[in-house]
């Protein structure tokens, strides 16, 4: 079976009238977190459990739903580019305990899920799903501690990895950030009611919410309709910090994470790569959307004008996750065309967030030349993406990372390119302006990586 490995995003609330539909209405606002699938988990007013997941965008997934009512719920949207894109792997999970019914749902990946899974199953679970989630479900299941609070203790000194994680019980939701703070979750409140989500975007979901800040490295929060309840150092680590791709990629850039707005971080990104490597170019160009405020970073620290070169068509699905390339190559022609009348005899400076396995920049530099550009100089407002990433955000095989494998100049020509630069690891992390992990840019895993399972190989450096 194909480990799955995936990048999601989690909101929960409790002590908001009419739970459940808040919280499939901000999983709108986390959608480009997850694609996939979508859930809710909700207690109605009798203190029933209710669970709607479906698959595809969140409108989809879960149309027509009738929300019931009652005060807490959590929702999860999955995205995964391995493993399979079934209903049973769609979250929140749902499971009986000696605590009652509970649902689970989780963004990250436990690094020895697997190993844990394979033990639990040799000693005779039936797992249903092939997510890690349903990994956490049994442990809590199989506890003998005296509550439920122990029994998540105990299962997350099993488990490790990059994670945030979310537990619907009858009276409350809680939520867990991993110790070493790689995958977000944030604190809001809407009036009276507390929120957890990945992102604070989220809090557009809700009735006159706002985030109140992160949620530490390692801590519990436990929300209950009339309070919450802050425990940090539920699990104890080292407090790495945020994944590095959060911010040049993952979260939408109106998010905050510790007091700062992702879209300036990756202003400064943009900034940075002129200092480490300008381009003799007429005009700036950026992918979008992701890349504009790179692009506009580096447009401005280098007095070029920043120009809207490429049109997107946004009604189009992922290209990312097409298996074949030849389908990658396709789905790309229909989302991104080159301007000719706007490119035509330029030096073009073409800045993207990231090159993974240069699908999207191979295409372009070529597009870009298609449309009459005199040259194509590419600019990579991150690190080479060399290793594989364990804690959540999934990345190709390391066969696919194009930059584990080749030289800068030598990557330049093989994509077509003028010239070819990349932020430098020490420019991100001055960009960034904080510790957290870096490890699929420098191969310094936070968290071991002790297993080699599935399609990843080992490289730990211990
Ligand atoms: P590549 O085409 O080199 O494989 O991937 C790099 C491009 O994909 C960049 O334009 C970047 O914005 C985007 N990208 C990077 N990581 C991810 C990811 O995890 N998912 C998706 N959908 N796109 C990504
Ligand atoms: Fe993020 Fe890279 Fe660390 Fe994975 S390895 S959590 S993508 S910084
Ligand atoms: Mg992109």
């Amino acid at each position: 079976m194909a480990e799955v490995h995936e990048a999601c995003g989690v909101v929960g609330v409790a002590g908001l009238p009419g739970a459940a539909r808040h919280v499939a209405r901000a999983l709108l606002a986390l959608q480009h977190r997850g694609q996939e699938s979508a859930g809710v988990a909700s207690v109605d007013l009798d203190g029933r459990l209710h669970l709607h997941k479906g698959m595809g965008l969140v409108h989809e997934a879960l149309a027509q739903v009738s929300w019931p009512e009652g005060s807490l719920a959590i929702g999860h949207v999955r995205y995964s580019t391995t493993g399979a894109t079934t209903l049973e792997n769609a979250q929140p999970i749902r499971f009986h305990s000696r605590f009652g019914e509970l649902a689970l749902c989780h963004n990250g990946n436990f690094v020895n899920g697997w190993t844990v899974r394979a033990a639990l199953a040799r000693e005779g679970a039936v797992f249903q799903t092939t997510t890690d989630t349903e990994v956490v479900a049994h442990l809590l299941a199989r506890s003998t501690a005296k509550t439920l609070l122990d029994a998540l203790r105990e299962a997350l000194a099993v488990l490790y990895g990059g994670y945030a994680l979310l537990l619907l019980a009858q009276d409350m939701v809680i939520g867990v950030r991993d110790p070493e703070g790689i995958r977000p979750l944030v604190l809001g409140r809407a009036g009276s009611a507390f929120l957890l989500m990945s992102e604070s975007c989220a809090t557009t979901g809700f009735p006159a919410a706002q985030a109140l800040g992160d949620v530490l490295p390692g801590e519990l929060v436990v929300l209950r309709p009339d309070g919450v309840l802050r425990q940090p150092g539920f699990i104890s680590g080292r407090g790495t910090g945020l994944c590095a791709f959060e911010w040049i990629y993952f979260a939408r850039p109106d998010s905050r994470f510790e007091g700062e707005t992702v879209q300036l971080v990756r202003r400064r990104l943009g900034r940075e790569l002129w200092h480490e490597a300008p381009a003799a170019g007429d005009l700036v160009v950026g992918v979008p959307d992701s890349s504009l405020p790179a692009a506009e970073g580096y447009a401005e620290a280098g007095g070029l004008p920043f120009v809207a070169g490429l049109a997107k068509n946004r009604y189009v699905g992922r290209t990312f996750i097409e298996p074949l390339p030849e389908d990658r190559e396709q789905a790309l022609r229909l989302k991104l065309a080159a301007i000719p009348d706007v490119v035509r005899g330029k030096r073009v400076v073409l800045v993207d967030d990231s090159l993974v396995r240069g699908t999207t920049a191979r295409y372009l530099v070529r597009e870009l030349r298609a449309a009459g550009a005199r040259e194509v100089h590419l600019r990579i407002a991150s690190p080479p993406y060399r290793f594989p990433c364990h804690y959540g955000i999934d990345t190709s095989n390391r066969e696919d990372l194009i930059a584990a494998h080749q030289g800068v100049p030598e990557l330049g020509r093989a994509l077509g390119a003028d010239s070819l630069a990349f932020l430098s690891p020490a420019g991100a992390r001055r960009a960034i302006g904080r510790p957290g992990c870096m490890a699929c840019f420098t191969g310094e895993y936070p968290v071991p990586v002790e297993e080699a399972h599935g399609k990843y190989e080992t490289e730990v450096p211990r």
